[in-house]
């Protein structure tokens, strides 16, 4: 059975006196959950995760990370600089990279790939925009954006990442994707990883992400293919991101 993942987006937010509290918070509640927690912070907060976090229930990990492995690429951040803080998840194409990057599939593959060289694993994230989902196009846009990156990997490498399903619409909305709608794009993502290994189809955890909040995390986590959550505002409080941890 798969390890419940239960991760931390925490965007563009906080800073070093917030993020020492929350943490704090985080840590003194002793996490007793059979799931693994995650928070993904601005990569110049790497380092106070790593004093902070190193041999605790939490793990931390990045935001981003760039396409390429050293060099004239001003502002990236690569995968062997995360690396050196020890993180051990980074996120990749999340929509709002896509959105207001132009991050296209491509991009996110290579990422993905770069972030493995440094055994980091990649937390890839697919989803559609409203009007897409509207086309009846949901299927075709998941499938696209998850392929990019199984055309990169081989079988072993696809094994080792994590999939987001992330609906554009969702997102910070406060408007959740029904149980049932999630677990159908789901379980559309796990054929298409069966498709080329059922090994990797097994192991590959999907989360689901997009106001995922207290009140809805079981319903949602207790579905077959949700194999935990991508959380954005609901982990900057820490009762709140705790209450889903106990939920899963
Ligand atoms: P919200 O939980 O704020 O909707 O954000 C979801 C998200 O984008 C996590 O990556």
């Amino acid at each position: 059975k798969r390890r419940t993942l239960i991760a931390g987006n925490w965007k563009m937010n906080g800073g070093l006196a917030v993020n020492a509290g929350l943490l704090a918070e985080l840590l003194s509640s002793s996490i007793n959950s059979s799931s693994e927690v995650l928070v993904c912070v601005p990569s110049v907060y790497l380092a106070q995760c790593e004093s902070t976090l190193s041999n605790t229930a939490i793990a931390y990990g990045a935001q981003d990370v760039s396409a390429h492995s050293s060099g004239a690429y001003t502002g990236e951040v690569s995968s062997t600089m995360l690396a050196d803080f020890s993180c051990k998840y980074v996120i990749v194409g999340h929509s709002e990279r896509r959105a207001y990057h132009h991050e296209s599939n491509e991009l996110v593959a290579q990422k993905a790939l770069q972030a493995l060289r440094s055994n980091i694993c990649p937390i890839v994230c697919v989803g559609e925009t409203l009007e897409q989902r509207e086309a009846g196009k949901t299927n075709e846009i998941v499938i696209a954006q998850l392929r990019a990156v199984m055309d990169l990997l081989d079988d072993g490498a696809l094994a080792r990442i994590v999939v987001a399903y992330e609906p554009v619409w969702a997102i910070g909305t406060g408007k959740t994707a029904t149980p049932e709608m999630a677990q159908d794009v789901h379980a559309v993502l796990r054929s298409t990883l069966a498709e080329r290994s059922e090994f990797a189809a097994e192991k590959v955890r999907i989360l689901y992400g997009g106001s995922m909040k207290p009140e809805n995390a079981k319903e949602l986590l207790a579905m077959p293919d949700i194999d935990g959550g991508l959380i954005g505002g609901a982990s900057l409080k820490a009762v709140d991101f705790l209450s889903i941890v106990a939920a899963a």
